[in-house]
């Protein structure tokens, strides 16, 4: 019935109500969301949110991805729960497991140090493959193919102000590619060679390295070394066509061969980071001040306190993480030649 990786389809009746689209005003979006069927609950808080504070004005479509098959369940919780249609997708086979050129024994060997030093994840493999997943497969899921951009969405997480301007739009409008509310600094124990072998990619493919690009947010030798500050890729609204582009594809296919999504723990955060530093330009990458946003253990609340009254927002502005020191937020701001907001270093 459904293409191949394409699980079911729950489509919306509008209720009379015109979408915005109808008067020009949506862009082709989705928001995407990977979990698995218990995460039904934590996702369910997610949506909530994010329909209470967004969406329910836009109903942008909503899919659904996982390496198992979804549930009765939670196809009925979600789907009841976003105001656009909603699609579940099964990842193939051949996204969500070992590459034929990875020596699994090696990637056991590493898996059993990593435990042994108590490294966050250093022993699960499923975490590896959604890691993999994520940094390069989810964009060319059948179900996602239909649309230029999309807004991860991941279980718990919360919003505290009102979305009164449309991220994908804004997006779309002002040429931006990728966008973070969160920046900090990845644990070097998971990403020793990463660097390398993004230096290996920059030497063999240096068409794709954008001439105005953020390098001084990666590093802080002029590219000799990683500083590991990366985009917190729990949130990211971005462009699906550029991940589907040419060039980071080629910047993935060679991270991959590289191996240290299983002979190391490479995130998908610093990966999509130093692909969007080094081939995006500076203005093409988008700090949203105005989103705030929770992911256990970081809020991002807004700097401002116009901004926080207009928008409704009810987090602790000295809980926003943006001007401490283990965020990477202010030098993503020198990097770009931003000028930082009036009054963050109070917020220190
Ligand atoms: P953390 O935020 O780095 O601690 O990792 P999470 O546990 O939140 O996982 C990141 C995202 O991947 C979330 O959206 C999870 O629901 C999803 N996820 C993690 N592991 C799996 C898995 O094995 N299968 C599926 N389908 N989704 C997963
Ligand atoms: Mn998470």
């Amino acid at each position: 019935l459904y293409p191949s990786g394409v699980q079911g389809i729950t489509p919306k009746p509008t209720g009379g109500v015109p979408l915005p689209e109808a008067d020009g005003i949506r862009v082709n979006a989705t928001f995407v969301t990977l979990a698995r069927n218990h995460d039904v609950w934590e996702i369910a808080r997610s949506i909530r949110q994010v329909e209470d504070r967004f969406n329910r004005n836009y109903h942008y479509d909503w899919v659904f991805l996982n390496d198992q098959p979804f549930d009765d369940t939670f196809k009925k919780v979600t789907s009841a729960l976003v105001s656009g249609n909603t699609k579940y997708g099964l990842i193939p086979k051949e996204h969500w497991s070992f590459p034929e050129w990875i020596d699994e024994k090696k990637a056991a060997q590493v898996r059993k140090e990593m435990s042994e030093k108590k490294i966050i994840y250093g022993d699960s493999i499923s975490y590896r493959h959604m890691c993999r997943y994520e940094s390069g497969f989810f964009f060319r899921h059948p179900l996602m193919l239909d649309y230029e951009w999309y807004w991860r969405v991941e279980p718990s997480i919360e919003l505290f102000c009102d979305i009164s301007e449309d991220p994908f739009k804004f997006m779309a409008d002002n040429g931006k590619k990728y966008s973070f509310t969160l920046s900090l600094y990845e644990y070097e124990e998971t990403i020793p060679t990463l660097w390398k072998s993004a230096k290996k990619f920059m030497s063999e493919h240096p068409e794709h390295i954008a001439e105005d690009n953020t390098m001084a947010f990666l590093s802080d030798d002029n590219g000799e070394t990683y500083n590991r500050c990366h985009f917190w890729s729990n949130f990211e609204v971005g462009s699906l066509n550029w991940l589907r582009s040419p060039a980071y594809i080629d910047y993935f296919t060679s991270l991959d061969k590289d191996g240290g999504f299983f002979y190391e723990r490479w995130g998908d955060a610093p990966v999509h980071s130093i692909a969007a530093a080094l081939m995006l330009k500076k203005d093409e990458i988008h700090f949203f001040n105005n989103i705030a946003y929770y992911h256990v253990p970081f809020t991002h609340c807004p700097t401002g306190e116009k901004t926080r009254l207009d928008l409704k927002c009810h987090c602790n502005p000295s809980d926003n993480f943006d001007w401490k020191g283990y965020s990477c937020t202010s030098r993503f701001f020198d990097a770009v030649g931003m000028k930082k907001p009036e009054g963050y270093e109070d917020e220190k």
